[in-house]
C-alpha cells in the first residue's frame, strides 16, 4: 500500500524532502520495508504538496502529481528541487485492484488549503460503502478527484472539516468507514501547512519531531533514533515542538 510523508520544519527544497534519506519516499517507492500485506513496491505515481505564503488561505497549498514512478520523473529533482516550502506532504502510490492508474488518482488531494493523503483501502469498494456514500450531496460526487476509495475519503473528511477539529474529521470517518466496511486500511495525513495530523489503522506509521522540526512517515526515512512508531488505532498530532498521540476513540 501507499506510503506517505509530511514534513514541518525549516524550508527546504520539495525535491529534497522526498529525496533525502537513506530510507527516502523515493526509495521507499521501490524498496518499502512494511507494507503488511499491501503490494510490493509504490509505482502507480506519486505527489507532493506543499504550502507557501500564508498557510491558513485557501489557496496557500500547491502540488505537484504524476501517475508514474517517482524514479522516473526527473521533475523530482529539477522542477521540486527549486521550490522551497516549510511544509510538506507527499505520497507514492500502488494502486488498488481496480482503481484508475492517473494523475487524479494521486495523492496528496488538496483544496482550501488542506491536503490528505490516503495509505490503505476500503474493503469491498465501493459497494460496502455506498450507504456512507449516500448522503453527499451529488455535487460533492461530482467533485470527486477521482473514482477511487482515497478520492472518497478526501470529499468525506473534508465536507466534516468544514463542520469542526480536524481531529474529530479524521475520526469519525474512520470509524463509519470501518463500520460499513471493516477491515478497512485507513491510514491518513492529513495537513494545513502549520499542523499534521494522522491516523493508524492497520499500517505503519513513526513519526519525529523535535523543537524545530516534525516529520510523519509511513515507514523512518533514516536511522535517526528520534524516530517512533505509532501504535495502531491513534491519531497523531504534530508540528514542531508539539507531538500528541491519542487513542483515535477518543475524538469521537
Ligand atoms: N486505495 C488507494 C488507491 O488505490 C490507496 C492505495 C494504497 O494505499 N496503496 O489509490
Amino acid at each position: 500500500m501507499c506510503r506517505h510523508l509530511g514534513y514541518l520544519g525549516p524550508p527546504r527544497a520539495v525535491g529534497e524532502v522526498i529525496t533525502a534519506g537513506s530510507h527516502s519516499l523515493r526509495d521507499q517507492s521501490w524498496a518499502p520495508r512494511d507494507m503488511r500485506r499491501g503490494g510490493t513496491i509504490n509505482a502507480d505515481g506519486f505527489g507532493a504538496a506543499w504550502w507557501q505564503g500564508d498557510p491558513g488561505s485557501p489557496d496557500g497549498v500547491q502540488a505537484y502529481r504524476n501517475p508514474v514512478p517517482m524514479w522516473a520523473d526527473p521533475a523530482v529533482d529539477g522542477v521540486l528541487g527549486q521550490v522551497r516550502s516549510g511544509a510538506v506532504l507527499a505520497a507514492v502510490r500502488s494502486a488498488t485492484v481496480g482503481m484508475p492508474l492517473e494523475r487524479a488518482a494521486c495523492a496528496p488531494f488538496t483544496g482550501d488549503g488542506w491536503a490528505l493523503s490516503h495509505n490503505g483501502r476500503i474493503v469491498g469498494w465501493p459497494v460496502s460503502i455506498a450507504g456512507l456514500a449516500e448522503w453527499l450531496p451529488a455535487v460533492e460526487l461530482l467533485r470527486m478527484p477521482a473514482l477511487t476509495d482515497s478520492a472518497l475519503l478526501w470529499t468525506l473528511v473534508r465536507r466534516r472539516l468544514d463542520a469542526g477539529a480536524p481531529a474529530a474529521a479524521l475520526a469519525s470517518v474512520t470509524a463509519d468507514v470501518l463500520e460499513a466496511a471493516p477491515e478497512s486500511r485507513l491510514n491518513l495525513l492529513l495537513g494545513n501547512g502549520t499542523t499534521l495530523w494522522a491516523t493508524t489503522v492497520y499500517h505503519s506509521l513513526s513519526v519525529k519531531v523535535d523543537e524545530t522540526s516534525a516529520m510523519i512517515s509511513s515507514e523512518p526515512i533514516d536511522d535517526d533514533p528520534g524516530w517512533q512508531p505509532v501504535p495502531d488505532g491513534r491519531l497523531v498530532e504534530a508540528r514542531p515542538g508539539h507531538l500528541n498521540i491519542t487513542e483515535l476513540g477518543d475524538h469521537l
